[in-house]
């Protein structure tokens, strides 16, 4: 069966023709409704009007926008079982992953955008003392707007990925076009509707809808364009981007190795490795996809990783705490989760608990725990993004480090220790983005720390003063006030003023030791 990067655009979820995509209920495999696809004349289209509004929206200020993310974050609040019930239905995920995630990262996102923006995008003032040529002048960065922004998002996260890194664009004075997933479209028109009842202008944020044609199409019409994905479709979106001549920020896919030493706390390990290997049914880019174990303390993390997940309850989430794993998002996903499930049991590799899928009603895969693992085996080298965690025995952290940087990925990674000193300096020598020590994960929600990807994991970050200042231009001014008739350096070139200025470059930079 296809991959996810095979599948053809707009056929994967059920009927999808006339321009037209059924959104279903994962859970059930029911339909919901349909959305169309936006072609490229109604791109087009769209970012003429989004071009329109934007210098109104930058002319209101950080004040007045601000007003109106705080008057989101409050609508969110009061229409919290809607903005859930609309996560849980489009992606089939359980009521605490969405409300963990695309409900509680938004609203606190909102907040922080609002208060942080000005403080991030705020003029800089620069030295100018030391360069003879500009001293006394006055030296300023400003960060303005790019104009109008294109964000792309996957399905794993229907608001977190798509609308959240939405905010910080338009705090910055942007307009923005969102292209949603073409199976989780709903939770981003919702997002839509959200932002216009809290008043914001026509036109500053506006939801295509559609399949991968639509992304691309969108790509020519925005003056940046933010991806989330993979790795495969970020490469085709990069591309895009240089036609352009666009700058481009990708987050991609990974395949976040936990490294297990042996004077960590098993009992929170464990409970951690199950946790964050199955929360979101597993699709979380930065899911612990990979285990590794140091040999004393091996047999008791197994023995209490597999009696955790072998208790986990899966089905549809009917209400809140009804499931702890919900279902897989789409036929090509439970494909590939059963491929590098098969492929390592063919290898030689152990099924503990799960192993199996099921797509009758609804599709599932089992929370699986595979152990006698190696790298031959695609569940430890390709990104899984299912509900499954492959564990490996090693003989040190050393060996752990090595088989970690062992990935084209490098997204996050985490490292349990109780000797948390000797964690960190671990945490520097792995290559990935950001790395936990123990703990995984939360960094996410930590908003004023860059989260982004290391090697085919990603280029750029968000979060943190990158995550908005990348949605501007920098302009640099230069002001002189009180100034000379002419300048020393100007003409007509006489000796003594050459050598004069010589000598002051002296005096500047000619002092200290020539080592
Ligand atoms: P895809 O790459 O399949 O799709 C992502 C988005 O790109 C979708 O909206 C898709 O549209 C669109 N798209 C497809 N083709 C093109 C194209 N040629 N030009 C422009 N846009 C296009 O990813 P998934 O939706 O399957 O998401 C899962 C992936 O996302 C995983 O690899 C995961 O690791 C990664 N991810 C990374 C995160 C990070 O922060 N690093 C966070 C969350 C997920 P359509 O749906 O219509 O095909």
């Amino acid at each position: 069966m296809a991959s996810v990067e095979q599948r053809t655009p707009a056929n994967t979820n059920g009927a999808a023709s006339d321009g037209a995509i059924t959104v279903e209920n994962p859970a059930t495999g029911e339909p919901i409704t349909t959305v169309p696809v936006l072609g490229a004349e109604q791109l087009a289209a769209m970012a003429t009007r989004a071009r329109q509004a934007q210098p109104q929206w930058e002319a209101i200020g950080f004040d007045g926008r601000a007003r109106i993310m705080r008057r989101a974050q409050k609508w969110m609040l009061d229409n919290a079982d809607r903005v859930l019930r609309t996560v849980v239905e489009e992606s089939g995920k359980t009521y605490e992953d969405a409300q963990a995630a695309d409900f509680g990262y938004t609203v606190a996102a909102l907040g922080f955008w609002a208060k942080e923006a000005a403080k991030y995008l705020s003029d800089e003032r620069v030295p100018s003392w030391n360069n003879p040529v500009t001293v006394g002048k006055k030296l300023v960065i400003r960060y303005a707007p790019l104009g109008v922004v294109g964000v792309i998002g996957p399905w794993n996260y229907p608001i977190t990925n798509s609308f959240g890194d939405c905010i910080p664009a338009l705090m910055a004075g942007n307009t923005v076009i969102l292209k949603p997933s073409e199976v989780t479209p709903l939770s981003s028109l919702l997002m839509a509707e959200m932002m216009r009842e809290c008043g914001l202008p026509e036109d500053v944020f506006q939801v295509a809808t559609g399949d991968g044609g639509t992304g691309a199409a969108l790509i020519s019409q925005v003056d940046c364009i933010m991806f989330t994905g993979s790795t495969r479709t970020g490469q085709a979106v990069m591309r895009a981007a240089a036609d352009a001549l666009i700058p481009c920020y990708l987050e991609l896919g990974g395949k976040d190795p936990m490294i297990v030493c042996s004077d960590a706390n098993i009992e929170r390990a464990a409970n951690a490795a199950a946790y964050y290997s199955m929360n979101n049914g597993g699709q979380v880019c930065i899911s612990v996809e990979r285990c590794y174990v140091e040999e004393p303390v091996y047999d008791e993390f197994v023995a209490r990783v597999t009696d955790n997940v072998r208790g986990l309850r899966q089905g549809q989430p009917t209400a809140e705490g009804t499931v702890d794993v919900g279902a897989v998002i789409f036929p090509p996903q439970l494909d590939i989760v059963d491929e590098h499930v098969r492929d390592a049991v063919s290898k030689g590799a152990k099924v503990l608990t799960g192993g199996q899928g099921r797509s009758e009603r609804g599709r599932y895969f089992e929370p699986t725990v595979l152990v006698d693992v190696d790298h031959t085996m695609k569940c430890m080298r390709e990104e899984t993004f299912g509900p499954t965690l492959p564990i490996m025995k090693i003989s040190s952290v050393e060996e752990g480090v090595r088989l970690a940087n062992d990935s084209p990925y490098g997204l996050q990674a985490s490292v349990w220790t109780s000797d948390t000193e000797r964690g960190e300096a671990v945490a520097r020598r792995i290559e990935a983005g950001v790395v936990c020590v123990n703990d995984a994960q939360i960094n996410y929600t930590a908003l004023n720390l860059p989260m982004g990807g290391w090697k085919t994991s990603g280029i750029g970050t968000r979060h943190g003063a990158n995550g908005i200042r990348k949605y501007t231009k920098t302009q640099s001014l230069l002001v002189t006030r009180r100034a000379l008739k002419r300048e020393p350096f100007m003409f007509p070139y006489t000796a003594r003023q050459t050598r004069l200025l010589r000598r002051f470059y002296q005096l500047v930079y000619g002092r200290g030791t020539r080592d």
